[in-house]
């Protein structure tokens, strides 16, 4: 569902990716570790080309994404994105929020738009606060939201970077629940994030970046109980 090759990304002197070769398949629920720095983000934002690369390959679902153009932005609809900040539209509803998308990019009916909009947004469990604003909500409730607009697009791919960093404490459970129940569902998820307890739970494979360059790639279980690298070992005792 992804396949990365050969892709090198520079900015200016400083090397973020190193050669990445990533093979996704779909269904796969693949957790992105490392230290700050490491090229986590950035390895999210070349996948739906939010960011552009120097060199290599990026394929979703078997298409290439081409640099620019009407046929990147329609490429890109494909991948949902969630980042730590929940960069909702705030002059927009809620409901509004989430039928932007469809609307705009995907050409939808409002009134189909509108009762998708709502699935998902039932789903998520915020079908009630549909009419309010952004600011109205709590953060997890507006992470939520960002799920539910990023799957109003119909995405083949999840990208999650760090979604619940921003929130309180008591609000994570809430949006990794949501996370959760997606994996379930056969999403081809790549997430990175510090939850531990969720890596193990929902996690099928653990990519560890250290400087450009996926250092490990095993599965959950292998990587927190014998981590092979000096460099996961020292991440892992400084967040376990
Ligand atoms: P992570 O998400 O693992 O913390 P990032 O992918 O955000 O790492 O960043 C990798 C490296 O690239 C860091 O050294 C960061 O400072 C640098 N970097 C990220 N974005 C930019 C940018 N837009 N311009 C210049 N340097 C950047
Ligand atoms: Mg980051």
């Amino acid at each position: 569902m992804i396949s990365m090759r050969s892709v090198q990304k520079h900015f200016g002197d400083l090397h973020v990716l190193r050669d990445i070769d990533l093979e996704v398949p779909t269904g796969q629920v693949v957790i992105v570790l490392g230290p700050s720095g490491s090229g986590k983000s950035t390895l999210c934002r070349t996948i739906n080309r939010l960011e552009p690369i120097d060199s290599g390959t990026i394929a979703i679902d078997g298409t290439e994404l081409p640099a620019e153009g009407r046929a990147l932005a329609a490429l890109r609809a494909d991948v949902g994105m969630v980042f730590q900040s929940f960069n909702l539209f705030a002059h927009k509803t809620i409901l509004e929020n989430v039928m932007l998308g469809p609307v705009k990019v995907r050409k939808k009916g409002k009134s189909e738009a509108k009762q998708r909009a709502m699935e998902l947004l039932e789903r998520v469990g915020i079908a009630n606060q549909a009419d309010k604003y952004p600011a109205q909500l709590s953060g997890g409730q507006q992470q939520r939201v960002a799920i539910a607009r990023a799957l109003a697009m119909n995405p083949k791919v999840m990208l999650f970077d760090e979604p619940t960093s921003a929130l309180d404490p008591e609000m994570v459970s809430e949006v990794l629940e949501v996370m959760i129940s997606l994996a379930k569902e056969g999403m081809t998820m790549l997430v990175v994030t510090h939850e531990m307890g969720f890596a193990r739970r929902a996690g099928n494979r653990v990519l560890f970046m250290d400087d450009g360059l996926i250092v490990e790639d095993t599965d959950p279980d292998s990587f927190f109980t014998a981590p092979k690298t000096d460099r996961a070992k020292d991440f892992l005792g400084k967040i376990l």
